[in-house]
């Protein structure tokens, strides 16, 4: 079975068989290029042109833009900046914290969090307002950073290193932006 960049398509859109994902899962020796041909299709569904280093959510991918800046951007084309930092931060975000508000997500009624004890975050762009993640977490818990991978490493141990690589990208940055939030 060969991967076809039209065959990757479909798995995104969710329109290939099952028989289908089970062969592709199940092949032994998977297609060197794959990672390449997915990364040709995502960009191939962007309105813009900085290049997709990897894809992180639905609506969001990790790009080299303009600048040369490695950033978080949504498929709208708007930019979070730094991957290295938490992008939940440069989001908006609705809180539910009582029964009332988590009824209108929870069913059935028993499995509703205990109000006090634990809010519902939805993350939202601001630029295109999709939902680009929810967590359920005690209150004043630090926003989850999901993922941070280590690009240069990925990179490079599929046989395409980045022209920009250093010991430096691969380094949870979130904290050096709040320590600037003004009170
Ligand atoms: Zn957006």
């Amino acid at each position: 079975m060969e991967i076809t960049k039209e065959i990757i398509s479909n798995l995104l859109d969710g329109r290939l068989a099952d028989s289908d994902v089970e062969q592709l899962q199940r092949m032994h020796e998977k297609d060197a290029d794959r990672f390449w041909k997915y990364l040709e299709v995502l960009q191939e569904r962007v309105q813009w042109n900085d290049k997709i280093l990897l894809r992180l959510t639905d609506h969001l991918y990790i790009v080299r833009n303009g600048n040369g800046a490695r950033v978080v951007k949504c498929d709208c084309g708007h930019e979070f900046g730094d991957y290295r930092v938490n992008w939940k931060i440069a989001s908006r975000v609705r809180v539910r914290r009582t029964a009332e508000e988590f009824k209108e997500v929870y069913t059935p009624d028993q499995a509703i969090p205990e109000p006090g004890w634990m809010t519902i975050r939805e993350y939202f762009c601001p630029g295109c307002a999709a939902q680009l993640a929810v967590e359920v977490v005690p209150p004043g818990y630090p926003p989850i950073f999901d993922l941070l991978p280590d690009l240069d490493r990925l990179y490079r141990e599929l046989g395409r290193p980045l022209e920009d690589e250093s010991e430096d990208w691969f380094r949870d940055r979130t904290m050096d932006v709040v320590a600037n939030f003004r009170r």
